[in-house]
């Protein structure tokens, strides 16, 4: 292996990168501690058929660092980390691999507490729990899409008001892309609020669902980036603003639950000098963190949704702050998160 990963970007001061191994399960896992200035390092544990081991890396760097912004961000007493499982989601999953990195977090101690991501699930991490108690969002106590739904609903009225100077989203237009687990609950939300929706999804059965339940126009997968609207909201994929999607969408408030929405970091600033108002993905998609964190430490619920509804306020400084700065809102967002946590 080359020696690349001090100077990788995404290492960035990394506390801990932990390699975990275990012969007879077959485990092969990356465990990564960004940054435990807040509290214990918070993340998901994501399986991936990684072309190789520098790609794991990368991802695993890259992810835990976005957790510390993410969770510092949301005012939450967390920090930020990662860990992934170099395998088949679909072929090599048995519970013994999953116990492994259950011994393997035991090892960490706690400074760093998974829960479930891309390719694993709430079983999964029940596998987890049976040799660790730093394992958080097991299921048996709700799904959080709907409290990431709750602050990307609180996070476009936000939007809304700075941008287009309204206190309602009736009338407005909101092109949706992606109607699973978060993007159905918002866009249940938008058509409650009397907005109007178009949206698109490879999946067909949600599609027809949005049609029947919210009145939702349908459009092709790719057709969504060139729809008349007032909101483009990205629910599916990552790296869909990117300067194609930039020339082509008509929007001027990006406002949506994907991770890593924009393809390279300067995209943030060609959306502002698009005059499009992009609310940060690690900002407005935090509400589900935000619920296995008051789970997972035992905090008293009661004060939960007011937590998720912050989510709008954070966003009205940032947006004010770029506004007053002339700087790209995710430059605010980062420069928020960094006050809170570096030292
Ligand atoms: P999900 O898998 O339930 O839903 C994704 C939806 O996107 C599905 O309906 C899928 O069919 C659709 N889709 C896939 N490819 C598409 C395409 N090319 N065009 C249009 N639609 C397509 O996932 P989710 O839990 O709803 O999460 C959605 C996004 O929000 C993801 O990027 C996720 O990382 C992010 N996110 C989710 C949460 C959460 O609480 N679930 C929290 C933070 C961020």
């Amino acid at each position: 292996m080359t020696a690349f990963v001090f100077n990788e970007l995404n290492f960035d001061d990394h506390e801990q990168v932990v390699f975990a191994s275990e012969p007879k399960s077959g485990l092969r896992a990356i465990i990564a501690v960004h940054n435990t200035n807040l509290g214990p390092a918070m993340g998901g544990c994501r399986m991936w058929n990684y072309d190789n081991e520098a790609a794991a890396i990368n991802d695993v760097l890259r992810l835990s660092r976005g957790m510390t912004y993410k969770n510092a961000v949301a005012s939450l007493p967390i920090g930020g980390g990662k860990s992934v499982i170099i395998g088949d989601p679909k072929a090599d999953k048995t519970p013994a691999l999953f116990e492994a990195l259950g011994e393997a977090l035991e090892r960490l101690g706690g400074r760093y507490v998974t829960a479930e991501d891309v390719g694993t699930s709430p079983a999964d991490m029940a596998n987890v729990a049976k040799k660790t108690k730093f394992v958080a969002g097991l299921g048996d106590r709700g799904d959080p899409s709907p409290f990431t739904a709750l602050g990307c609903f609180v996070g476009a009225q936000a939007a809304v008001k700075h941008q287009l100077k309204r206190d309602s989203m009736e009338g407005l237009v909101v092109a949706l892309q992606g109607l699973g687990h978060v993007g159905y609950d918002y866009a249940r939300r938008l058509h409650e609020a009397g907005a109007k929706l178009i949206v698109a999804d490879i999946d067909q059965a949600a599609l027809h669902r949005a049609q029947e339940e919210l009145g939702a126009e349908i459009v092709g997968i790719d057709a969504i980036y060139d729809v008349q609207a007032d909101i483009y909201a990205p629910c599916a994929l990552g790296a869909t603003l990117n300067p194609d999607t930039l020339s082509r969408l008509k929007a001027t408030i990006v406002a949506g639950a994907a991770n890593n929405q924009l393809a390279t970091a300067d995209m943030g600033e060609a959306c502002r000098q698009k005059g499009i108002l992009y609310a940060p993905d690690f900002v407005i998609n935090a509400g589900g963190i935000i619920k296995v964190c008051y789970e997972y430490l035992n905090t008293p619920e009661d004060g939960m949704d007011a937590h998720v509804r912050r989510i709008g306020d954070t966003l009205a400084e940032v947006f004010a702050r770029a506004d007053a700065e002339g700087l790209a809102t995710s430059v605010v967002a980062d420069r928020i998160a960094e006050a809170k946590f570096k030292r």
